[in-house]
């Protein structure tokens, strides 16, 4: 029963790229020895028909075969790009760096780090728009001291994009404590203490989604 079903004819559509199926190659060869073999019985020899016939069924086993692999190779990219997704993160030049004149310097980190900068922008924060993205914080001792910081002078806040941008982003940043950062970090280099730190990035898919809203429209990324 099971060998019949196989030989039924497939119900499912062609492959949208044109080619075959394992199944359909095999199949394919399989007619066609059967279908050559009994002409050529019948008739004292192989017409052209047969001909034709076995050499399609064997054209269906290279087909086959050239499918086989080319369904390795997407599934191998499919892995890949599951692995090595682009995302987007929000970073921040806090005002302690924008102030020393380091927004080049600190972009170069990021840029050398195969992140790229796909919106910009130099802003001046009220402190209730500094309360409101810092609003997590709100109950921490030093949520006052964070937000006057950041509403005290001009900051930069920006996209950034690349593999893994988010996890990649926290790495060049360095810890929140440039005291705790590893060397070539812009914490370890640039920050002033660990309420100036210079930078922030965004911590998880969810408050990168959530933070680039709250700074940017989708006019403003571009890619
Ligand atoms: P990160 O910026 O590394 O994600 P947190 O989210 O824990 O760190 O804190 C947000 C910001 O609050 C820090 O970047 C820093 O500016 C400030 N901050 C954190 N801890 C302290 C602290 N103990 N004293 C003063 N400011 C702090
Ligand atoms: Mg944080």
């Amino acid at each position: 029963m099971r060998l019949f079903a196989w030989l039924a004819p497939g119900a499912g559509p062609p492959d949208p790229r044109g080619y075959f199926s394992q199944q359909e190659a095999g199949r394919g060869a399989l007619w066609g020895a059967f279908w050559g073999a009994g002409r050529g019985c019948r008739k004292g020899g192989f017409s052209r028909r047969d001909f034709k016939a076995g050499f399609q069924g064997g054209a269906g086993v290279v087909a086959g075969a050239g499918n086989y692999r080319c369904g390795q190779g997407l599934a191998a990219e499919r892995i890949k790009a599951r692995h090595m997704a682009i995302e987007r993160t929000l970073s921040i030049i806090k005002p302690d760096a924008t102030r020393r004149n380091l927004t080049g310097k600190i972009n170069a980190k990021f840029e050398e780090a195969g992140l790229r900068i796909v919106a910009q922008k130099r802003i001046f924060l009220s402190l209730a728009q500094a309360q409101k993205f810092y609003e997590v914080h709100k109950d921490r001792p030093f949520f006052g001291e964070l937000t006057e910081f950041m509403a005290s002078e001009p900051v930069v806040v920006q996209v950034l994009e690349g593999e893994g941008a988010i996890a990649k982003n926290r790495e060049v940043m360095g810890a929140t404590n440039p005291a705790n950062a590893d060397d070539g970090t812009i914490r370890k280099e640039f920050a002033l203490s660990v309420g100036e730190n210079s930078v922030h990035g965004s911590d998880a898919p969810e408050t990168a989604a959530e933070e680039i809203a709250y700074f940017f429209s989708g006019l403003e990324l571009v890619g």
